[in-house]
C-alpha cells in the first residue's frame, strides 16, 4: 500500500500546509482517508476524481471534511457519478448539507463494521472524541494500516494498533497541554506509552499543530517508540 499526505495540520494549517488528508492505495483501489481544508487541490495532484474509489471521514469535525463541499462542486461540474463517502451518522446542519445534491452516497459506519472495496479490507472501530469518530483499519495484499481518526486515550487503542504494519495517528496535543482527562486528542508521549507496550509498527503522527515542530513531538513519542516520525506533506509512505 502506498500512503500519500495531503494534509497533516490540525485543527488548522500552518502556512501552505493542509489540514487531515491521507490517499492511500491499494493494488487496485484508490481511497481518501478523510478531507479537510485544502485537501482537494493536493489530491488531484495525485490522481484525478475519476479514479478515486471512496472516501472515507473519521468524524464531522471540519479539519476531516470541509473539502468535500469543494469536491462536490467539481463533481458536479464534471458529472461524475456519485462517490461513496463512509462518515459517523452525527445529526448535524454539516451532514444535512452533504446530504444533499445526490453527489454523495453516504454510508453509515458503526463500531465493528467490516467493509471490502476492490482489494481492501476496512474495519471500523469507534474512538473517544467530543463528537462520534471513528478509526479505520485498513488490509490489503497482507499489510495492514490502523488510522486513528481524532481520539482521546482509550482502553482499545492497544488492540486497534496491535499487529498492524502501520499506524497514522492523532499527535494533536503535546503532554502539557493536557490540563484534564477530558482532552479531544492523543498527546505525543501517551502514543510513546501505548507503543512501549505492543510491537512498534511503523508509526506515522499526524494532526500536528501548527504551535509545534515536528521535532517536539517525536521527541515526546520516541520515548516508547524510536522509530516514530512525525509525517510530512506530500511525502508517499510505502506500508
Ligand atoms: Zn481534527
Ligand atoms: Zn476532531
Amino acid at each position: 500500500m502506498e500512503l500519500t499526505v495531503l494534509g497533516k495540520y490540525g485543527p488548522y494549517p500552518a502556512a501552505g500546509g493542509a489540514t487531515s488528508g491521507y490517499l492511500l492505495k491499494t493494488g487496485n483501489t484508490n481511497l481518501l482517508l478523510d478531507c479537510g481544508s485544502g485537501v482537494l487541490s493536493r489530491l488531484l495532484g495525485h490522481i484525478s476524481l475519476e479514479q478515486l474509489d471512496a472516501i472515507v471521514i473519521s468524524h464531522l469535525h471540519s479539519d476531516h471534511f470541509l473539502d468535500l463541499f469543494i469536491l462536490r462542486y467539481a463533481m458536479q461540474f464534471t458529472k461524475l457519478p456519485s462517490l461513496k463517502v463512509f462518515l459517523p451518522n452525527q445529526p448535524s446542519a454539516e451532514y444535512d448539507m452533504l446530504k444533499g445534491g445526490g453527489t454523495f452516497e453516504l454510508i453509515t459506519v458503526h463500531d465493528g463494521m467490516r467493509i471490502k472495496l476492490g482489494d481492501a479490507e476496512l474495519e471500523f472501530w469507534e474512538m473517544t472524541h467530543p463528537v462520534p469518530s471513528f478509526g479505520v483499519q485498513v488490509s490489503a495484499s497482507g499489510r495492514k494500516l490502523a488510522y486513528s481518526g481524532d481520539t482521546n486515550l482509550n482502553p482499545r487503542l492497544t488492540n486497534f494498533f496491535s499487529g498492524v504494519d502501520a499506524a497514522l495517528v492523532d499527535a494533536g496535543l503535546m503532554s502539557y497541554d493536557k490540563t484534564g482527562p477530558a482532552a479531544p486528542h492523543l498527546t505525543a508521549k501517551e502514543i510513546g506509552e501505548i507503543f512501549a507496550k505492543i510491537p512498534c509498527p511503523q508509526l506515522l503522527l499526524t494532526h500536528i499543530s501548527p504551535r509545534v515542530t515536528d521535532e517536539q513531538v517525536e521527541e515526546e513519542v520516541r520515548q516508547g517508540c524510536p522509530t516514530a516520525l512525525a509525517v510530512k506533506e506530500g511525502t508517499t509512505y510505502i506500508i
